[in-house]
Formats: C-alpha cells, sequence, structure tokens
C-alpha cells in the first residue's frame, strides 16, 4: 500500500509499504478522509515521533475492510472514526475508565503507524461507529472536536455564565463551536487575524463579543464582560497570564493551548490565582469510553442533529499524495487555514 513514512525529523516519503497485517483484536480500516493535527508539523520537522520510522496522522474515518475476529464480520464495510490513543487497560487511570490519562499508552499516528497511508490497524475496541448523516470529512475532524468537548467539560460553564475563548486557532475555534453547541451564550473570544474574526462570526460571535488582541485591550475588556471561565488556547506566557488576570474572583481557567516554550508568571499574576481563589486546571485528549455520556458521543450527537455546524472548518482538501503541501502551508503559515484534510 501506499504511505507516507516518517524516517527521522523533516525526512518523509510517500512510498510502498506492506499492508498491515491485523491481529485478532483489530480491523483493518481503509482511509478516507485524515486531518493534519497542529501536533503533526513538531512531530514531523521538529522534535521526530517516538518511534521512527513511522506512518503519522491520527486525525482519520474510514471503512472497516477486515476484521481480525470473525465475531466482528458486521462491521466489514462500516463507516468508523477512530480514538486514535490505545490504552493499557491495566493502569489505575485505565481501571477507572480514564483512558485519556493512560500512563502507558500506544498511538496510532505518533507512537505506531497511523493514517497517512491507504490502511491502518486499528483495534477494535477503538473504533465509533458513524451515523450515515456524517460525512468521512467530519468524521476526521471528530477527535480534535472531541478534545474541545473535553476542555469544556473541565470547567463546566453553565448557560448563565459568561466565557472567554483566548485564541482562534483550529481548537479555539471548534471549542467556540462546541461551547455554543452546549447553549452557552455569552461568549468572547480574542483573536489576532481577520479571518479568525470572519470564522468566529461565521458560528454566531458578534461584533460586541470578538476582541482583537491586536487592536483593543484584552484584559481590561474581559474584565468589563466579567468572565466566569476563560479557555486558554494558545500556549504563550502572555495569553496564561491574561487568562488568569481576567476572570473574576472564583474563576476559574482551563489551559488548553500546548506550550510554545517555558511558562513564567508575573508575582502579580500568581498572586490573583491566591488571592480569587482561581481554579486552574489543565485539559489534555478527550474522553472515549463507549458510553453516549464521552466526549465523542457528545461530538457525533452535536454533528447528527446540525448542532456543531463544523464542515466548513476544512479549509483545504488535498490527495494523499500531496500531503507535503498540506504540511507546508501549516509549517511556513503561507495560507489561513483551520483544518487541512488529506482524502483518498
Ligand atoms: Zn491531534
Ligand atoms: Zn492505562
Amino acid at each position: 500500500m501506499k504511505a507516507w513514512v516518517l524516517n527521522n525529523i523533516s525526512d518523509i516519503e510517500y512510498k510502498d509499504i506492506e499492508k498491515p497485517q491485523i491481529s485478532e483484536s483489530e480491523v483493518l480500516v481503509r482511509v478516507r478522509s485524515v486531518g493534519i493535527c497542529g501536533s503533526d508539523i513538531p512531530r514531523i520537522y521538529e522534535t521526530g515521533a517516538h518511534n521512527m520510522p513511522l506512518v503519522p496522522g491520527h486525525e482519520f474515518a474510514g471503512e472497516v475492510v477486515e476484521v481480525g475476529d470473525p465475531f466482528h464480520s458486521q462491521w466489514v464495510g462500516k463507516r468508523v472514526g477512530v480514538f486514535p490513543l490505545i490504552p493499557c487497560k491495566e493502569c489505575r487511570q485505565c481501571k477507572q475508565e480514564k483512558y485519556e490519562l493512560c500512563e502507558n499508552y500506544n498511538y496510532l499516528g505518533s507512537r505506531c503507524n497511523g493514517a497517512f497511508a491507504e490502511y491502518v490497524a486499528v483495534p477494535f475496541w477503538n473504533i465509533i461507529e458513524l451515523p450515515e448523516s456524517v460525512a468521512f470529512d467530519e468524521a476526521a475532524l471528530l477527535e480534535p472536536s472531541a478534545v474541545a468537548v473535553h476542555a469544556m467539560r473541565r470547567v463546566d460553564p453553565k448557560p448563565s455564565e459568561s466565557v472567554a475563548v483566548i485564541g482562534l486557532g483550529t481548537i479555539g475555534l471548534l471549542l467556540t463551536a462546541v461551547l455554543i453547541s452546549n447553549g452557552i451564550k455569552n461568549i468572547y473570544v480574542v483573536g489576532n487575524k481577520k479571518f479568525q474574526k470572519e470564522r468566529a462570526m461565521k458560528i454566531g460571535i458578534d461584533e460586541a463579543h470578538y476582541i482583537d488582541a491586536k487592536h483593543e485591550n484584552v484584559i481590561e475588556k474581559l474584565k468589563d464582560a466579567g468572565i466566569d471561565a476563560c479557555f486558554e488556547c494558545v500556549g504563550k506566557n502572555e495569553t496564561i497570564s491574561q487568562s488568569i488576570d481576567s476572570v473574576r474572583h472564583s474563576g476559574r481557567v482551563c489551559l488548553v493551548g500546548n506550550p510554545y516554550s517555558d511558562i513564567t508568571f508575573d508575582k502579580n499574576i500568581y498572586w490573583k490565582i491566591l488571592r480569587r481563589q482561581l481554579v486552574v486546571t489543565g485539559s489534555w485528549n478527550s474522553a472515549f469510553t463507549h458510553s453516549e455520556k464521552d466526549d465523542w458521543h457528545y461530538v457525533l450527537n452535536a454533528l447528527s442533529d446540525g448542532r456543531l455546524p463544523i464542515k466548513d472548518f476544512v479549509t483545504h482538501r488535498f490527495e494523499m499524495p500531496e500531503l507535503e503541501t498540506g504540511l507546508k502551508i501549516m509549517r511556513d503559515k503561507t495560507e489561513d487555514y483551520i483544518k487541512i484534510m488529506m482524502v483518498m
């Protein structure tokens, strides 16, 4: 089969490799759509992956074409989304079904072969059936959308509360859409690009709730608004400080953005955590338990009933051989994008 193989840092090639052999506990998924994640850029160009050579790609959906266990044969031909984290199911976190916190996990596309390929071997446990109404592109957005749902649920804002989202990259925009889908009305978003403003307005944010980080005083504006819960989706000193500084007493701050570098606070900011009794929490990955209540089902249900209009978050679509075109747009920031999707 054809696959993109990361041999070493910055050394990725499209070539023929052996089609994966599946074990009894796995299914073979034919990839139909796979998104490029922000994390794929440093993985491919800066840090490398955990194990190399490796086929990257973890935000994907496709069709089951083979099953390892004949007992699962009714799954052949089904359209599925895939939870890319393969938990050990033995550690303390796994025992509590907090698989996203597994202490000894495997991961499709970062630790074992993923989806920038024609086929992927996926544990049967990791697949979720797609409703008819959910297209493959949308299903490839399940993973980052579930990450957004997970972040929302970490601080669980109520419809009566005011919420801020700082940073309108892919996760920030998805999170905004997820908050709207959950009935949160008073959402302030902070962006720094015209394109981000347009996108935010398209999903329902009005002029008065958009804050332009380049030309406006973010903290002042957010303080005036009285923010109960703030989501930091950038991962930089300045925006993390803004998040802490802008929430009201007893407010909650959820740190979502992956850090660019070391994070340090002014003493003044640190004091605010204490004196205002803030709750500062992190969010990591998403909850996938096969329960109707997990983050993945939230997204699937919201997509099915039209509450989550994220279809046009796919700003670019390329055929699989063009992967490098997509990677370079993201690496070199040559064009505005939300999600770049590879299709087969
Ligand atoms: Zn990702
Ligand atoms: Zn575990």
